[in-house]
């Protein structure tokens, strides 16, 4: 397997940002917070403003449009510290700036200028719009969501859902259908950036969701939304492409929100296991026990190297879409299992709010769904094993 070998190592820098990560989130996130928000399903706008005041959420936007010019393992390592405090709060404060790489990637100077700047400086929230009713997974199909010129205006209409950050986000990232008869379909389909205050652009927040509950998610609807070419990003009919690409390198933030999560779930029940007895001795003596934390601790290290090493391809300018979904599947499947582990250690009190380890599970399990199902992820693997064996 070496044409999947490349290794590296964390440098002090790297390491000095993960400890300033770790000492942010025990200063602020607190778990009467996490409960509070995730009871009330509201996003943590304070401590997200405080966090991108210290730079967190920006740390691999260029520093000319005020972020902190790292590379995306450096931003994995702040995800990871911060779903390791805590999943909830961890994911509501680093998803913010949810596909806005596509707006550096191909967007012009002054959308640039427009955009990254206050999403940098935490006055602006951002949100990616791609599934609709319809359709998730299968977006290389004919989208319901239009964008038609007439004139020198663009007329969008069509319904987007399941939006992270839409109830409070202040732009938002549309893939539409621009060309009806392209074929195949996705050969017509383009992106564009459309503010929140436009007229017929209307959120409504989407309730009652099992986890990540203070990572706000709504509908976003489009009715006769008017733009102009000033709204088009990068080319027209390359949007599906843009968007594929943006994936193949944006899932390696949900791998780090998965084993961040894991990790926080691990230490919790560890510590617990230490010091809660039964049968006269403390639980972890009895092997049922500690072979099961064993066994967390291995998988957790196994999916934190395949996430760096994800991470470490994209920053080398070398992105590996096969790694990238390896490492999404991977750590997703360990958090939702390390997760369930660490209930099942906890005994009674696993299942209740107080040690987190419930809602800890909870969250993990998005992390199998979004950014393409792990079912999409295992398809993807295997077009690039084939193609490489
Ligand atoms: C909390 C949350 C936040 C989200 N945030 C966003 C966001 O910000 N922006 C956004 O655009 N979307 C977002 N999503 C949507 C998410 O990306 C989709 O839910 C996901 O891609 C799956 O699409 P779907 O729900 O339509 O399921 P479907 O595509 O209908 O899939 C249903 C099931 O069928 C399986 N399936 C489908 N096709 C295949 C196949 N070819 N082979 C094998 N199995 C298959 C899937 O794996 C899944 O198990 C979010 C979802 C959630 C839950």
């Amino acid at each position: 397997m070496e044409k999947l070998g490349l290794s590296f190592e964390l440098t002090e820098e790297q390491l000095d940002i993960r400890r300033a990560g770790r000492e942010f989130c025990e200063k602020e996130f607190t778990p009467e917070l996490a409960l509070e928000l995730d009871r009330k399903e509201e996003f943590p706008m304070e401590l997200y403003r405080k966090a991108a005041k210290l730079g967190f959420t920006s740390m691999r936007f260029p520093e000319e449009y005020g972020g902190q010019g790292y590379g995306i393992l450096e931003e994995c390592l702040v995800i990871e510290e911060m779903c390791r405090a805590d999943s909830s709060l961890g994911i509501a404060v680093t998803a913010t700036t949810f596909a806005s790489d596509l707006i550096l990637a191909h967007g012009t100077e002054e959308q640039k200028e427009k955009y990254i700047p206050p999403l940098c400086r935490g006055e602006a929230i951002s949100s990616g719009c791609f599934t609709e009713p319809a359709r998730g997974s299968d977006l290389a199909s004919r989208l319901d969501t239009r964008a038609v010129k007439y004139g020198d205006t663009w007329y969008i209409n069509g319904t987007k859902t399941f939006i992270t950050n839409a109830p409070v986000a202040t732009f938002f990232i549309v893939l539409c259908q621009t060309d009806p008869k392209a074929h195949p379909p996705h050969r017509g389909q383009s992106l564009f950036v459309v503010d929140r205050d436009t007229e017929g652009l209307e959120v409504s927040k989407l309730k009652d969701k099992m986890g990540i509950r203070p990572s706000v998610t709504g509908e976003v609807s489009f009715n006769d939304v008017k733009v102009t070419d000033d709204a088009l990003l990068g080319e027209l009919n390359k949007g599906f492409y843009y968007a594929i690409d943006f994936f193949d390198e944006s899932r390696v933030a949900v791998a780090a929100q998965a084993v961040g999560i894991a990790q926080g779930a691990f230490e919790i029940a560890f510590k617990y296991a230490k010091e809660r007895e039964a049968f006269g001795q403390p639980i972890i003596q009895f092997e049922g026990v500690s072979f099961k934390l064993v066994d967390a601790a291995t998988l957790i290290e196994a999916a934190r190297l395949l996430t760096y090493k994800a991470a470490w391809l994209i920053d080398q300018g070398k992105p590996d879409p096969l790694i990238t979904s390896m490492a999404k599947t991977l750590a997703s499947e360990v958090a939702v299992k390390v997760t369930e582990w660490c209930i099942g250690v906890l005994g009674g009190y696993g299942y209740f709010g107080d040690y987190r380890v419930e809602r800890f599970h909870r969250d993990a399990i998005v992390t199998t769904i979004y950014e393409g199902t792990n079912e999409i992820q295992r398809l993807t693997t295997l077009r690039y094993l084939l193609r490489r064996f």
